[in-house]
């Protein structure tokens, strides 16, 4: 399938849910339904047990989100070696339960928990001045291949749940669909892989140039895509390039 294809149909890279207005998010916040977590009923989708037990906030190295214990800003990884994103916030543990919720979201298609997610995305202060000090947000963009088997684009969903006071621009950046699974490489391999898979997509080579972007992704690992996306960017003129993540591994 052509990208211009997929582009004209919106409602496979996002549902309408993800457009509705702040009035109808309260509405729908005030209807029942059931925790995510503990499936409680009735219940917010993340009830305030659940969010009071597992989405503490930990402290992390701003540049790469790892946990970092003693009021120390970077880490030692960072500060020897430092990366090219200029802040990096996660907002959970990519661990139980939140490993559990994002396959639910991401591979079982409850694309409800969008909603949820971004707010609790977006309720984290790092996010909210991330976002202020930024000119666009760019959901991680998936394959056409990827977009197609998912049907939807789950970073799109939830880069809309954000409600972000700045525009989203998802097609901004082409993501190439390779035949092997990254998770099959090798990091050097996967590195080399990574530098050929992002290109800016013409339209937007020219007004990417001098702004300041900040990259959303549901999960981090090792941050090697992120790294390449922001590399990306930066060579195609972009002032400064952060990245917000829902869930890094711990
Ligand atoms: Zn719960
Ligand atoms: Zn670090």
């Amino acid at each position: 399938m052509r990208r211009e294809y997929i582009d004209s149909m919106p409602d496979l890279h996002a549902t309408w849910l993800s457009r509705r207005s702040r009035p109808w998010n309260a509405v729908l916040d005030a209807l029942p339904s059931q925790c995510a977590i503990c499936r409680r009923w009735p219940a917010a989708r993340f009830c305030a047990d659940c969010l009071a037990r597992w989405s503490q906030p930990v402290p992390r190295c701003s540049l790469c989100a790892r946990h970092l214990e003693g009021g120390a800003a970077v880490c030692g990884a960072c500060l020897k070696q430092p990366p090219r994103l200029k802040h990096c916030i996660a907002v959970l543990d990519y661990a139980y339960p939140w490993q559990n919720v994002i396959a639910r979201y991401k591979f079982h298609g409850d694309t409800g928990l969008a909603h949820g997610l971004g707010r609790l995305m977006s309720s984290h202060p790092q996010v909210e001045q991330v976002l202020d000090g930024s000119d666009l947000l760019l959901p991680v963009p998936a394959s056409d291949q990827r977009l197609r088997e998912r049907g939807f684009d789950h970073t799109l969903l939830l880069a809309r749940a954000l409600h972000p006071p700045i525009p989203v621009w998802h097609r901004a950046v082409e993501r190439r669909h390779t035949l092997q699974s990254q998770h099959e490489l090798g990091r050097a391999q996967r590195l080399r892989h990574l530098q050929k898979v992002f290109a800016v997509a013409p339209d937007f080579s020219s007004r990417i140039r001098g702004r300041h972007i900040a990259l959303l992704d549901d999960v981090m690992t090792t941050g090697a895509t992120l790294d390449a996306l922001a590399g990306c960017l930066l060579q195609s003129g972009a002032a400064g390039v952060s990245a917000l993540v829902l869930c890094r591994t711990p």
